[in-house]
């Protein structure tokens, strides 16, 4: 990773609070704390951290509202940590900007794995930002600018979170072919095993939800293809 990268750490409990900072100062970044929602917000605009880890249950503010505000405020990746393995909370998590979700109780392994794949991944966007790459192929009425990572539908921006707009390149990149959870899972969130397929899942969801459910199309027990508006 070389140079450091600064981590908010935003969690109400303090034992939790503290195991994540020391873990993550550990492995080499330099962490600033927040033990409530509105402090999580100072802390963002003070700081101006590289990435964000959100805990959803905070005093003040939740996890949902600190996100929607951080990331009005400039976007940043953020890990949300949810209290149950509840779907409706990673969909709002989802929804207002977060880009990877871990469930308590959770291994500390397992956080500092899952912070240092979104850091990556977000660095490789800016370089293909960088490269300044063009339009895809025909994609029907979507459009998809990598270069400046921007979506429309016919006329209409869609405003998609990094990983959504991730997960969209990926499948725009072989429009109608069948992708697995797995293989989406290795290439858009750069994990080596294939746990966490319900990540993939969710966030296609979340993805449906913008672009419209149709284009996006399921193979059940295989994985995704996005449809190119031959069928709309
Ligand atoms: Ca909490």
């Amino acid at each position: 990773m070389g140079t450091h990268r600064r981590v908010l750490v935003v969690e109400d409990e303090p034992v939790i609070n503290g195991a994540v900072t020391d873990r993550l100062a550990a492995a080499g970044y330099d962490v600033v704390r927040a033990f409530d929602g509105p402090g999580a917000v100072e802390a963002f605009r003070a700081s101006e951290p590289d990435l964000v880890v959100l805990d959803v249950m905070l005093p003040g503010l939740d996890g949902h509202e600190v996100c929607r505000r951080i990331q009005a405020v400039r976007p940043v990746p953020v890990l949300m940590l949810t209290a149950a393995d509840d779907e409706t909370d990673v969909l709002v998590g989802l929804a207002v900007g977060a880009d990877d979700y871990l469930t308590k109780p959770f291994r500390m392994r397992e956080l500092v794995a899952r912070v240092a794949a979104l850091l990556r991944r977000v660095e490789r966007a800016a370089e293909l930002t960088d490269t300044g790459a063009g339009d895809l192929g025909d994609l029907g009425d979507l459009r998809v600018d990598p270069g400046a990572r921007r979506v429309w539908t016919g006329d209409d921006e869609v405003h998609l979170t990094p990983t959504e707009f991730d997960l969209l390149l990926r499948l725009a990149a072989s429009p109608g072919v069948v992708l697995t959870r797995e293989r989406l899972l290795r290439e858009v969130w750069d994990w080596p095993g294939a746990s966490g397929t319900r990540t993939v899942d969710s966030h296609v969801k979340a993805l449906r939800a913008k672009i419209g459910a149709e284009r996006v199309r399921t193979v059940h027990g295989v994985g995704y293809a996005l449809e190119t508006g031959s069928t709309r």
